[in-house]
């Protein structure tokens, strides 16, 4: 039986007044993808958030490895195997691209440095060519892999991706998605937050909709792309 990665129990998350989640329930299981979908202001990124612990959560339990990490530091989180490619692709635009994929190890100075940069430039050989240029300069796709990647030189037992294909042509976005399907089938555990449902569904093992803070449907991808309610609110009616 594959291994419960990360479980949210019965989680409550408020914004003063604003209930943002209520008493969700999911889980990734080792060597899953598993995404969660769902409109603007559904609570996705809340969700994610909460795993580093802002905002904290005000009731139920996430257990990351069967242990509870919701008064955890980020530091526990990051070194225990946690990383997270943030949406808005936050890499520091002044460095090169080389500077911040290695800031992306942990520990700090890891003996795996060298040998994990050159995996990530093979995953990645748009980052080699553009190693030296500084990050700010790079396209939106760009950024976005260099966050990917960076988030990857912590060699991360699950990987959580907010809103990959952002903002980003449907091009770039396929381009995206491949490199992402590559690392699954590399056996990474991936959480994805997405409003591209059709990628994320089509990418994953399993998924969950988010409708107003609260878990509304979950399934395989592929029940999922066949579901009425999901086309027609996420798919274009398609
Ligand atoms: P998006 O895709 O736009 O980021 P989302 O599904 O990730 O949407 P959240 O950003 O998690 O949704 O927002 C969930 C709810 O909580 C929304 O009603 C939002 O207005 C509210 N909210 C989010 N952050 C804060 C905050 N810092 N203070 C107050 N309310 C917030």
């Amino acid at each position: 039986m594959s291994q419960t990665l990360l479980e949210f129990r019965n989680v409550n998350v408020f914004y003063g007044q604003i209930q943002a989640l209520k008493e969700v329930s999911l889980t990734v299981n080792q060597g899953e993808t598993v995404s969660l979908i769902g409109a603007n202001g559904a609570g996705k990124s809340t969700l994610l958030m909460s795993i580093f612990g802002q905002p904290r959560i005000a009731g139920g339990q996430i257990l990351y490895r069967g242990e509870d990490i919701s008064r955890k530091s980020t530091h526990f989180i990051a070194s225990n195997g946690i990383a997270q490619a943030p949406e808005g692709r936050r890499i520091f635009p002044d460095m090169t691209v080389e500077e911040n994929l290695l800031m992306g190890t942990i520990p700090i100075g890891s003996r795996y440095q060298q040998q994990d940069k050159a995996r990530m430039y093979g995953l990645f050989p748009r980052l080699e060519e553009r190693r030296s240029q500084r990050a700010m300069t790079l396209s939106g796709g760009e950024q976005q892999m260099l966050a990917i990647a960076r988030a990857l030189m912590s060699r991360p037992k699950l990987l959580l991706l907010d809103e990959p294909s952002l903002g980003l042509a449907p091009i770039v976005v396929k381009q995206i998605f491949q490199i992402l399907r590559e690392l699954t089938r590399e056996g990474m555990t991936l959480f994805l937050v997405e409003q591209n449902a059709n990628h994320a569904l089509r990418l994953s093992n399993r998924a969950y909709v988010m409708v107003n803070g609260q878990i509304r449907l979950s399934g395989t991808g592929q029940e999922l792309l066949v579901n009425p309610e999901v086309r027609s609110a996420y798919l274009g009616g398609a």
